[in-house]
């Protein structure tokens, strides 16, 4: 029977089992329904889909690190249900797994629309290497690509895509991009950086429906404007996927994912979760309860959990970091987050491209973002996880 399962072999997955292979820890179990050994998703939209780097690049550890070091990895496999009195896991072949501690890192799923014309070929989703070689290749011959969406999924792409010579148009419900996770005035910087470039974006935007025979041509919104498309993008956001927790009988939180203490236990004895499916206690904010969806946090909560599942008394403490680049025009990182503030300081200039924006609720700081700055984000991170006032002035 192995000790230590782990569902998901995304980076939160992955990096658990690297730390109880650190920690001398026996009998790991890492099963993941992808085709593909944990790979770097980040490069997805980035590296990977622009054709810097290869499929055996992406991976973060070569295939045979794996059996070499003790765990037991299963690709293409998919935890069906999980029974937490019996402590037994069933797979999709109807196979039954015995654990003893188990780890949660299913990720999330992406948001899918549900309009018409949604099944036309030639709309895409990206999460997976596969999507990613899929897009590669239906955007060949495509001219105009329309990314629907003003995050980070849609403006990556949209730059990777515009820097291998395609057309490309954000279409989006945002005024300006990125202005969910950074405010207006960041987010504008970010969608000049985009149209100097040629890209071009409509905020505002609900989209109302595809069109085309058989395969996507045209988008529609429900203002009634149509954009032309060879191919579309659509990224709409992810939800956690906690079907195996839910129907386990874990606790879910408001924002979605299986609740966890800071020591990422969930509620049910010998099981933990980490990365985008868990929604933790943060001591870092006050123990406000966080579900954060980005690449760096999944990799330390891995870890967390990793610690947490050999007994040590390991609390998750990491200020939550986040990166992005569009294309190798900017690149951005942030601390936080935010879900609201009062204030924005800037440091820097937004019109020089090198910048600092604070975002204060009331005199603490709760996020910063950097572009061309990042000795600024140790002190935002120590600011932000002592919740000390901030001396506007020193900072
Ligand atoms: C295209 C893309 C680009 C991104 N770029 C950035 C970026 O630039 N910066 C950043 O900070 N973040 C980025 N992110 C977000 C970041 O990748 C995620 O936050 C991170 O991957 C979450 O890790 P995770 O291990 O929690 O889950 P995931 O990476 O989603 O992995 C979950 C794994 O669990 C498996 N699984 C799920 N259910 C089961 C089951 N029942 N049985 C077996 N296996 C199962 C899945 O197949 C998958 O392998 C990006 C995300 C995407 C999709």
């Amino acid at each position: 029977m192995p000790e230590y399962v782990i569902v998901g072999g995304g980076p939160a997955g992955h990096s658990a089992a690297k730390t109880l292979v650190e920690e001398g820890a026996h009998d790991i179990l890492l099963l993941s329904r992808d085709p593909d050994p944990p790979y770097d998703r980040t490069a997805v939209t980035k590296s990977y889909l622009h054709g810097d780097i290869t499929h055996e690049q992406a991976l973060l550890d070569a295939p045979e690190w794996y059996a070499q070091n003790g765990v037991e990895l299963r690709v293409r496999t998919s935890a069906t249900k999980l029974d937490t009195a019996a402590r037994t896991l069933t797979l999709a072949d109807r196979s039954t797994v015995d654990y003893g501690r188990l780890l949660l890192a299913t990720g999330a799923n992406v948001h899918r629309l549900r309009i018409d014309g949604a099944a036309l070929s030639g709309i895409h989703y990206l999460r997976t290497l596969r999507t990613a070689d899929e897009v590669r290749e239906d955007v060949e011959d495509a001219g105009h690509v329309v990314l629907v969406g003003g995050s980070y999924i849609a403006t990556e792409v949209a730059a990777t895509l515009t820097s291998l010579g395609k057309r490309c148009t954000i279409v989006m419900q945002e005024d300006v991009t990125l202005e969910r996770a950074f405010g207006k005035r960041a987010g504008g910087f970010f969608q000049r950086v985009l149209e100097e470039h040629q890209v071009q974006v409509h905020g505002g935007q609900d989209v109302a429906r595809f069109e085309g025979e058989g395969r996507v041509s045209t988008v529609v919104t429900k203002a009634g404007d149509r954009y032309e498309a060879d191919a579309v993008v659509v990224g709409a956001g992810v939800h956690p996927d906690v079907t195996l927790a839910r129907a386990a009988g874990l606790e879910l939180g408001e924002r979605g994912g299986v609740l966890v203490d800071s020591r990422l236990r969930a509620s049910a004895p010998g099981i933990w979760a980490a990365g985008d499916v868990a929604e933790y206690e943060s001591v870092v904010h006050g123990g406000a309860r966080m579900r954060i969806e980005h690449w760096d946090v999944a990799e330390q909560q891995g870890r967390s959990a990793a610690l947490s599942m050999l007994g040590r008394d390991h609390v998750h403490d990491a200020v939550p970091y986040f990166f992005s680049d569009l294309a190798d025009w900017v690149s951005m990182e942030y601390v936080g987050p935010a879900y609201s503030w009062t204030e924005e300081l800037v440091r820097g200039s937004l019109d020089d491209g090198e910048f600092t924006v604070y975002y204060l609720d009331g005199d603490r700081l709760a996020a910063a973002l950097t572009v061309g700055r990042s000795g600024d984000l140790d002190r935002a991170r120590e600011l932000i996880a002592s919740g000390e006032p901030v001396d506007r002035a020193a900072l």
